[in-house]
């Protein structure tokens, strides 16, 4: 009987996406850079992809949830616009266009956005987060709370998220699952691996379907096929989980799994100023 209420209680509690009163949801990728790679079997434990080189997108997208504004993953720091790449670097980030100018061009000021999502604590998905300072900073909490300990942890820069470190502006460290807006429509999934409060983002848009956002469970197609894990991931049997995890949400729902970090799989959006439904 107990159990029988708490599945009744759990139902209830499950937000119905598609209802009548379903929010008007729109999804914009934004183009937050790209990482140039000269030995991708830097991205293999198993010797895998050597011998190949490959250009990484750094993609970060923009959601609006009826007149509210979230940023998912904030792309390299606008610092990079301009510099002169180290051609010897093995990875080698740049980046022409920040993300404020990129709203600019939709009518969106950086005060109207009211969340920033953020997948992981690396520098290429945090480097613009700052330019957004009224923004609720929602992160893994496991990455929140890794980014207060010295030494930062490998592809941290904590002075890039120094408003929310600082306690000047409003964060919220997710623990599982996070529904954003509490109708299901936005919701952040637990996905650690690549590092320990790493997360993906499902979307539920009315025309093109769910839609999946990887952060860096993967980055790129190649590796969900055989399940590549780089080296430099924070648990090898975690980051296996979450690839298991995010393919099996894809199948069973129907999303499109968007590779953030791949270019084929971001060409399944519509290039900006375009957007999808
Ligand atoms: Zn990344």
């Amino acid at each position: 009987m107990k159990f029988l209420k708490f599945l009744v209680a759990a139902a209830c509690a499950v937000p119905f996406a598609g209802s009548a009163q379903a929010a008007d949801l729109e999804l914009w990728r934004l183009d937050c850079g790209s990482v140039e790679v000269r030995d991708l079997s830097l991205f293999s434990d198993a010797f895998g992809y050597g011998g190949t080189h490959r250009t990484l997108t750094d993609s970060c997208y923009l959601i609006r949830h009826d007149k509210q504004y979230m940023l998912w993953d904030t792309g390299l720091p606008a610092a990079l616009i301009g510099s002169k790449p180290d051609a010897k670097a093995p990875i080698v980030p740049s980046l022409t266009i920040d993300i404020p100018s990129q709203l600019a061009k939709i009518g969106v000021k950086p005060e109207q956005i009211g969340y920033i999502g953020i997948s992981h604590y690396h520098f290429d998905h945090v480097g613009q987060a700052a330019a957004f300072p009224d923004a609720v900073l929602l992160i893994g909490k496991p990455d929140f709370d890794a980014l207060k300990l010295p030494p930062p942890p490998f592809g941290v820069e904590p002075k890039l998220l120094q408003p929310w470190l600082s306690g000047k502006s409003k964060v919220e460290p997710v623990s599982g699952d996070h529904d954003v807006f509490g109708d299901g429509s936005v919701v952040v999934l637990k996905m650690p691996g690549h590092t320990p409060g790493e997360t993906s983002l499902l979307l539920r848009l009315a025309e093109s379907g769910p839609v999946l956002l990887s952060g860096d469970v993967v980055h790129f197609e190649e590796q969900l096929a055989n399940r590549g894990v780089p080296p430099f991931n924070w648990d090898r049997a975690q980051s296996l989980a979450s690839m298991d995890r995010l393919t099996s949400i894809a199948k069973n729902l129907g999303a499109k799994i968007i590779i953030q970090h791949d270019e084929n799989d971001i060409a399944k959006l519509p290039a900006f100023p375009k957007s999808a439904r």
